[in-house]
């Protein structure tokens, strides 16, 4: 759901800033946050959402925290008929996805790593390996939005792992049908969609700052309730 479906359904007398933009799909951003963009800092940019692409493409990655990715992988998955089953944060063994297909009684597990430039190497595919095997599990999918290392290729190959990089995952999702590829769309932009979630507690990574004012930071939310010190760096 965009932006768009809030506005069009509001029965209320438009504010001052809907007047002036009526054919503004989303909020304007305000005077402070447009100065803000043009600064173009790392703070600057994480506070301002990227605009959704209309179809599918590489960017939509770019766009997306890694949370949303897991959700496309897993949608994309349910739709070759496979039950799909997520542990969205917490302690995930290494299994980010289970796969339950009727044909079979054992699941397929996934593992989706949402790197943006990183190249997965061989000892990811290793460690996923032995996460397959201490399942006692024959079939798996390794699927990122980055590319793997031609040694981490040669290894999935040689031990049946389903390797998908971010052009195997684009012309997967390239011969779905056309509504299916919407769907997949909205699920990856869904919500906060630029915004980590915190690995730990599954919950939006919020911006702080440094205690000297020098740089931003994504902190977990929940730091104030459980303590969490999970952090990530912009960008
Ligand atoms: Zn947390």
């Amino acid at each position: 759901m965009g932006w768009g479906m809030k506005w069009g359904g509001a029965q209320r007398a438009p504010k001052a800033e809907e007047r002036t933009e009526p054919t503004l799909s989303r909020p304007a951003p305000t005077a402070s946050a447009a100065a803000a963009a043009r600064r173009a800092t790392p703070t600057a940019t994480a506070l301002q959402p990227p605009v959704p692409e209309t179809s599918w493409n590489a960017r939509v990655f770019e766009h997306i925290e890694w949370r949303r990715f897991e959700a496309v992988c897993e949608g994309l998955f349910a739709q070759s008929g496979m039950r799909a089953e997520t542990q969205s944060h917490g302690a995930d063994g290494g299994v980010d996805i289970w796969l339950w297909s009727q044909f079979s009684d054992k699941p397929v597990i996934v593992q989706c790593k949402h790197w943006k430039k990183r190249v997965v190497g061989v000892k990811e595919l290793r460690e996923f390996y032995g996460v397959l095997k201490s399942h006692d599990l024959t079939y798996g999918t390794f699927a990122t939005s980055s590319t793997f290392s031609q040694d981490a290729l040669a290894f999935a190959k040689d031990n049946r792992i389903n390797a998908q990089d971010r052009e195997g995952l684009l012309r997967l999702i390239a011969g779905r049908a056309q509504d299916q590829q919407s769907a997949l769309l909205r699920t990856a932009y869904e919500g906060e969609y630029w915004k980590p979630t915190c690995v730990k507690c599954g919950v939006k990574m919020v911006l702080r700052e440094k205690r000297d004012g020098s740089s931003s930071f994504w902190g977990c939310a929940n730091y104030g309730k459980t303590r969490c010190t999970n952090m990530m760096r912009l960008g």
